[in-house]
């Protein structure tokens, strides 16, 4: 997976090749897919989500510039491998997730593999966490139809937004970075496709139910 599916394409920051390298994925999927754990592709997680394609794990890592001392906001939780890989490279990591089954799972898993620097919380990310911000770097792994103002409010000056943004079908992968002046710069780094941000600053449940039919 690192050499063919990262390296060989263009992540080269050898500290998040190196962290994605020190999580089992296959700890994040359910039982009947611990063989194809580490497969180019994401995997289904239930309650209808997924578990986001090792390159775009890595991929949203790199852009992020994360360093050592970083407080990290992690939205959307999943199945926590995204997340656990992000502890790795950060001082700590809050992690929040809509759907409480997932949440209970994936704090399972920190506690078993031995993850103290990441602490979860069910509730709906597109609020952000404001007790615990600012962050230097927010990572959010569904896809919105814009950059919640929210996320911009929370993150540090020098700290990295990278969220996918668009229509449900297809989006950009974003990255807003506050400036030491408190100015933002926005680039993209091409399309991806991840399942719906829903939350009061994304889409509305209802919609994107309607959307999956
Ligand atoms: N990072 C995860 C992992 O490593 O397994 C994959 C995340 S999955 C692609 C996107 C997740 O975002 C889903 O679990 C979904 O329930 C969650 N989500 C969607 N909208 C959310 C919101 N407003 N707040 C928190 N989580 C949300």
């Amino acid at each position: 997976m690192i050499k063919e599916q990262l390296a060989a394409r263009d992540i080269s920051d050898p500290r998040v090749l190196e962290a994605m390298s020190g999580v089992p994925r296959e700890v994040f999927v359910p039982e009947d897919l611990h063989e194809v754990a580490y497969g180019d592709g994401s995997l289904p997680i239930g309650e209808g989500q997924t578990i986001s394609q090792p390159y775009i794990v890595a991929l949203m890592l790199q852009v992020a510039e994360i360093s050592l001392s970083d407080r990290v906001l992690d939205v959307g939780t999943g199945s926590g491998y995204a997340a656990a890989v992000a502890s790795r490279l950060a001082a700590h990591v809050y992690s929040i997730e809509r759907h409480a089954s997932l949440i209970e799972s994936a704090q399972q898993r920190f506690v078993e593999l031995g993850y103290r620097n990441i602490t979860v919380r069910h509730g709906d990310g597109t609020l952000g966490w404001p007790e615990e911000a600012p962050f230097d770097a927010i990572l959010v792994a569904a896809g919105g139809p814009e950059i919640p103002q929210v996320y911009c409010r929370q993150l540090s000056r020098g700290g990295c937004l990278v969220m996918p943004v668009g229509p449900e079908s297809h989006q950009k992968l974003v990255r807003v970075q506050r400036r030491a002046d408190n100015g933002f710069v926005e680039d993209d780094f091409g399309y991806v496709s991840f399942v719906p941000l829903i939350g009061e600053h994304g889409w509305s449940s209802t919609r994107a139910r309607n959307h999956n039919r």
